[in-house]
């Protein structure tokens, strides 16, 4: 029999349809992308650089020019910006609606020049840049008292969105808080509230002493199939110890976390034959103060947990999602979790 899930954090209803659920290996993708290191066309790969906005930052082998070639990861504007760094917020209504100038962030980080290489087979020393790499631009943005959240997220194959195959994050900074963090926010707060602790841990404690759903778990993070998941297939990443804010990170833990996102990634590709993926990550947003609500963002240090979502495209999402706000998910995560634990890490699997 089918069973409704409700998703404690995000106040949803999902339906895990296990009359329909096929075998895991059903799902796996049959289109892998093809494999080149340099692409001539490809504005992301090295000598194009004129083909993209003049670079933000980025990491550059010494004495290279800036714009130039000889670099290891880039992060420039948006070529065709959702939203644009210049000008006025001018909220104002029109009757009964509301209204705002399109000001923010678009920014593409690309990863690294190679034009195929799969998150899961980068480097750690080289993934710990690119997860540097987020921090530091959320950081840079908040410097923007204008704008209030920075979502940095991944779209990899043209299903899961990404219109160019080149290895790239992107990152959308809003002078509002996007509606999934903010019920996110609120679910957080309303527990704390209640019973003083974080929603995230106790999700995560109920988690690690079932042991049903947890894919994969080190010392400092833990990955779980969600119990509500929507998707066939949904993983995310936690850290063990309660954080509210990925910008927190040190070094050290920056390096775990890109250990940790490497071998998910890895056993995603491996299981599913290199899926389309979205993964984004949900932070806290800015606490920049607001007129009139002094103490908003108080508990905000005890009662968010920051973590990340992976969603590989398997299925599409249909007119009942749609039209209920909910979703109904093919296979169970209790399934997807054990079938994800069972691939194996190569030998040297972390090694440079
Ligand atoms: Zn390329
Ligand atoms: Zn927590």
């Amino acid at each position: 029999m089918s069973e409704l899930r409700h998703d404690p954090i995000q106040k949803r209803w999902v339906i895990i349809a296990t009359e329909r659920s096929r075998r895991p290996t059903d799902f796996r993708h049959e289109e892998p992308q093809k494999q080149l290191s340099h692409v001539e066309s490809c504005p992301f790969c090295e000598g194009n650089e004129d083909k993209t906005p003049p670079e933000i930052f980025a990491i550059r082998e010494p004495g290279s020019r800036k714009n130039g070639p000889g670099w290891e990861l880039r992060v420039f504007p948006n070529k065709f910006p959702a939203l644009r760094v210049e000008g006025d917020i001018g909220r104002r209504g029109l009757g009964i609606y509301d209204m705002m100038n399109g000001v923010g962030a678009h920014e593409v980080i690309v990863e690294t020049k190679n034009h195929s290489l799969h998150m899961g087979d980068m480097p750690v020393s080289h993934l710990k840049k690119v997860v540097s790499v987020y921090k530091s631009r959320i950081l840079d943005l908040g410097r923007d008292t204008r704008l209030r959240y920075t979502l940095v997220f991944k779209n990899h194959g043209a299903v899961a969105g990404a219109s160019l195959m080149h290895p790239h994050t992107q990152l959308i900074a809003t002078s509002i808080t996007p509606r999934t963090i903010s019920q996110e926010l609120d679910s957080g707060k309303e527990h704390f509230l209640a019973k003083e602790r974080c929603l995230f841990c106790d999700i995560i404690n109920q988690e690690l002493a079932l042991k049903e759903r947890i894919i994969y778990e080190t010392r400092e993070f833990i990955v779980l199939a969600p119990f509500a998941s929507r998707f066939p297939f949904e993983c995310a990443i936690y850290p063990r110890r309660h954080s509210h804010d990925y910008t927190l990170m040190n070094d050290a833990e920056l390096y775990e976390f890109a250990r940790v996102l490497k071998a998910t990634l890895y056993k995603l590709k491996v299981a599913l034959n290199d899926p389309p993926y979205n993964f984004v990550i949900h932070t806290a947003p800015y606490t920049t103060p607001r007129p009139g609500k002094e103490h908003y963002w108080k508990t905000l240090p005890y009662d968010y947990h920051w973590h990340i979502e992976i969603i590989p495209r398997l299925t599409r999402v249909a007119g009942f999602e749609w039209g209920t706000g909910f979703y109904i998910n093919t296979a169970s995560p209790e399934m997807a979790a054990e079938f994800l634990q069972n691939v194996e890490l190569p030998e040297g699997f972390f090694d440079e």
